[in-house]
């Protein structure tokens, strides 16, 4: 399968997205901001000096992020296919990856950018819920995506959260982070050959699709 590299603003809709690959097509979903998280939960001391950089919305050490994402790209799983969510962040962690694939014998694969307007994305996160068992992803602020229960995970039952960077203060800062050091992504990988666009204003459903299409084509 196809390695994906997700870009997008925050609210955009990645995780939502690898989530539904990762049922469709096996993908292993590596989620950098999940990976990050999951320290902070684990009571790990260096959880406590991340924590606070999290819930600010600024972006972690790139030498932290590149220590924790290795260690995931070693295990056996990511031979199958993976997507990428989150990282890279910025060029230098995007020229750092396409060592460190080499270094674990992976393919970079094509880069997918969820293209959507500033607009949608205050509500996309305010809105945004997650199940504290199994992640999955709804929205309040969209009719297509609300829980059956209020507060309650459709899957598993496990109950919703809302994370501590899910605030419209802290999309300010995601947002100017990402236009500042990851947008250059774009051009990045574009001049690589390995960048497709879609359009991620729609439906989760519409985003998938385009993306179903772009690994068809690579089949
Ligand atoms: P995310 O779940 O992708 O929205 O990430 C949540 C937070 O984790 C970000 O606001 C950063 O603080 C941190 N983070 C996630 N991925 C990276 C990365 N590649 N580089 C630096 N910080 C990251």
């Amino acid at each position: 399968m196809k390695n994906l590299i997700l870009i997008a603003a925050p609210g955009a809709g990645k995780g939502t997205l690898a989530k539904a690959l990762k049922e469709e097509y096996n993908y292993v979903h590596i989620s950098t901001g999940d990976l990050l998280r999951e320290i902070v939960a684990s009571g790990d001391p260096l959880g406590e000096k991340i924590k606070d950089i999290l819930a600010q919305g600024a972006l972690v050490s790139d030498e932290l992020v590149f220590e924790v994402l290795k260690k995931r790209l070693m295990e056996p799983d990511c031979k199958g296919g993976i997507i990428l969510d989150g990282f890279p962040r910025n060029l230098q962690q995007a020229e750092k990856y396409d060592e460190i694939v080499k270094e674990v014998g992976l393919d970079l694969g094509t880069a997918v950018l969820l293209d959507i307007d500033e607009s949608i994305l205050v509500s996309r996160i305010t809105g945004r819920r997650l199940c504290k068992d199994c992640g999955a992803i709804y929205n309040l602020n969209n009719p297509d995506m609300l829980p059956k229960v209020d507060g309650v995970c459709d899957k598993c039952g496990g109950s919703l959260y809302q994370r501590s960077d899910d605030n419209e203060e802290s999309l300010k800062t995601r947002y100017a982070t990402y236009l500042e050091q990851t947008a250059p992504l774009i051009d990045y990988y574009e001049n690589k050959g390995i960048l497709c666009k879609v359009d991620a204003s729609e439906s989760p459903e519409a985003t998938l699709n385009q993306v179903k299409e772009i690994i068809k084509e690579g089949e």
